[in-house]
C-alpha cells in the first residue's frame, strides 16, 4: 500500500489545525479509509485530548525515533470508528526532538500500512513546521476570517510552494455567515482574493466544537452539526469526490438548536 501524507498547517496558532486533523481523520476512517493521525506538535501535544485518547498513550513518536519502541507499539487505536490510529507526540520534549528526516522515515513506514497519514503541524514556520512539512504529499493550510490569520497563511503558502510542496489548499475555519453578511467579517471571497489558493472547505463557527473537543468527541461524529457535515465533505473532497465548496448558510435559532445532539 502507498498511503497519502496530508499535513495540516497554518502559520498562526489557534486557528483550528488540531480540530481539523481530528475531524478529517475521523471522517476519512468513517469513509472506510485506514487512517493514522500524527501529532506533530511535540511539547504541546493535544491531538490526543481532542480525540479522547489521552489515557491510552504508552509510547510516543520520540520513543519511536529514538528506538525505545517499534512504530506499531506507539500507535493508539481509536475503537469508535473503523481503522483509525493516533501516533502521539511527546509532552516532555521540544520540537527539535524529531528531525525532518526522521519524520520522513516514520511516514514512509506508515504509508506501507495506511491509506491516509494526517500530520497535525505546530504553529509557526520554524523547526516543527519544517518537520511536519517534510513528508507531505498534500498540504492543507487552515485560516480564520481575520486579517492576521490570512497574512500568516499567505506567508506559509509561499514557503510551501518554494519547497515544492504546493499548491496548498485552504481550509477556512470559523466563518459566521451572519457577520459576513453584515460585512463585519472577511468573506471567503475576500480571503481567496488575497491568497489565490483553491479552497478545500469552509467550516462555520460552531460552539459545539469546544464542548466536543473537551469531551474527546470530534464533532464529525455528530452528523447533524453544520461544522461536522463540512468536515465530512472535506474528507470526501480529499478522496476525489466532486463536491462543490459553498459558504455555510445562516441558520435560524431553531435550526441551530436542532443541530445540537
Ligand atoms: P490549533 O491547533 O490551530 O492551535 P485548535 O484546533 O486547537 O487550533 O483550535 C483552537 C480553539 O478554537 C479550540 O478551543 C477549538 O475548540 C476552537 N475551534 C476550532 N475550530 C472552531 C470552530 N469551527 N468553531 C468554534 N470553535 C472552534
Ligand atoms: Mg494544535
Amino acid at each position: 500500500m502507498t498511503g497519502m501524507v496530508i499535513t495540516i498547517t497554518s502559520g498562526k496558532g489557534g486557528v483550528g489545525k488540531t480540530t481539523a486533523t481530528a475531524n478529517i481523520g475521523v471522517a476519512l476512517a468513517m469513509l472506510g479509509q485506514k487512517v493514522v493521525v500524527v501529532d506533530g506538535d511535540i511539547g504541546l501535544r493535544n491531538l490526543d485530548i481532542v480525540m479522547g485518547l489521552e489515557n491510552r498513550i504508552v509510547y510516543d513518536i520520540v520513543d519511536v525515533v529514538e528506538d525505545r519502541c517499534r512504530l506499531r507499539q506507539a500507535l493508539v487505536r481509536d475503537k469508535r470508528v473503523g481503522e483509525l490510529y493516533l501516533l502521539p507526540a511527546a509532552q516532555t520534549r521540544d520540537k527539535s526532538a524529531v528531525s525532518p528526516e526522521q519524520m520522513v522515515r516514520v511516514c514512509k513506514e506508515l504509508c506501507e500500512e495506511f491509506d491516509c497519514v494526517l500530520i497535525d503541524s505546530p504553529a509557526g514556520i520554524e523547526h516543527g513546521f519544517q518537520t511536519a512539512l517534510a513528508p507531505a504529499h498534500k498540504v492543507l493550510v487552515v485560516t480564520n476570517p481575520e486579517v492576521s490569520a490570512v497574512r500568516d497563511a499567505d506567508r506559509v503558502i509561499g514557503i510551501i510552494e518554494s519547497q515544492g510542496k504546493g499548491p496548498a489548499q485552504l481550509l477556512v475555519n470559523r466563518i459566521v455567515p451572519a457577520r459576513v453578511r453584515k460585512q463585519e467579517m472577511l468573506s471567503t471571497e475576500d480571503i481567496s482574493e488575497v491568497l489565490s489558493t483553491s479552497i478545500i472547505g469552509i467550516v462555520p463557527e460552531d460552539e459545539a466544537i469546544l464542548t466536543a473537543s473537551n469531551r474527546g468527541l470530534p464533532i464529525v461524529l455528530n452528523g447533524k452539526t453544520p461544522a461536522g457535515q463540512e468536515f465530512m465533505r472535506i474528507a470526501r473532497r480529499l478522496l476525489g469526490e466532486p463536491i462543490p465548496v459553498r459558504p455555510p448558510v445562516e441558520l435560524s435559532w431553531w435550526q441551530r438548536l436542532f443541530a445540537r445532539e
